[in-house]
């Protein structure tokens, strides 16, 4: 598929929950949140058939996202389902390396290729800070087991303030070099003021180059991130949806007053 700015749209990243058991400053408000009702979340089926529907139309690497993905039921079995759709060249995952000891042979198992694990610094005390509560060991015990999984690569997402060369920055790219991990810097994004930059190490927030669209837990399609647009995919119907979205992506991204990221996905 290619947009109106002639930009190939490959890339599909799914939110399958706004659930997560980690409480990150920059994502969550201290209040909590209030949550997608259950009954307004996708099933595994629907995504499954939406996603096969997409894949027909051009997309060919598929990412999991949320809130925290491995907090939603037999997530195993959404990856063995998208795994069997013909045409998936690339199936990943973002999680926040808390459970991910505990699934990784599974994951692999069920087809998944590779993960992200959101990693902002190696002193367990900060850690704890910045995800309000966090065992920084358990992210450490799941990107061993990713790796001894056969996931791979396994990257790093390391939010900065600005930067790489930020002290918490450095000290996470010198233990993923030891690692034989790659890292990502994300430079922090807000929504409502329509702040982002490039991501170091990827290719998020470069509209000029961007390929992607979103799906939020409850079935909203999103053209764009820093943007209100959203389509029903329950209510257009998917290929409509689709095509709706690709006639709609902005050349750039501005801001975003409906959304955040726990229910988006990033
Ligand atoms: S802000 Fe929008 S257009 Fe820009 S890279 Fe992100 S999703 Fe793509």
């Amino acid at each position: 598929m290619v947009d109106s700015f002639g930009r190939k749209i490959n890339y599909l990243r799914i939110s399958v929950t706004d659930r997560c058991n980690l409480r990150c400053i920059y994502c969550m408000p201290p209040e909590g949140v209030k949550l997608i009702d259950h009954g307004k979340i996708l099933t595994y089926d629907q995504i499954a058939d939406f996603t096969r529907v997409a894949v027909s139309k051009g997309i060919d690497k598929v990412r999991i996202t949320g809130g925290e993905p491995l907090v939603r039921k037999n997530i195993a079995t959404l990856v063995k389902m998208l795994s069997s759709i013909q045409g998936i060249k690339d199936l990943s995952m973002t999680t926040n390396g808390i459970l991910l000891e505990e699934y990784a042979h599974t994951l692999k198992e069920s087809g998944l290729m590779r993960v992200n694990v959101s990693l902002d610094t190696m002193d367990p005390a900060k850690y704890k800070e910045v995800t309000r509560g966090g065992d920084l060991f358990a992210v450490l015990r799941g990107l061993v087991a990713a790796k001894a999984a056969g996931l791979s690569p396994v990257k790093i997402n390391c939010v900065v303030e600005q930067n790489r060369h930020e002290a918490d920055a450095v000290d996470v790219a010198g233990f993923t070099d030891k690692m034989g991990y790659q890292v990502r810097f994300i430079p922090k994004m807000d929504l409502e003021s329509g702040s982002f930059g490039v991501v170091d190490g990827g290719n998020g927030g470069d509209c000029a180059a961007c390929n992607r669209l979103r799906l939020t837990p409850s079935g909203m399609l999103k053209p764009c991130l820093f943007n209100d647009m959203e389509l029903d995919i329950l209510s257009l119907g998917y290929a409509t949806a689709i095509e709706a979205a690709i006639a709609a992506k902005p050349s750039k991204g501005k801001c975003n007053h409906t959304g955040n990221f726990y229910n988006i996905g990033g």
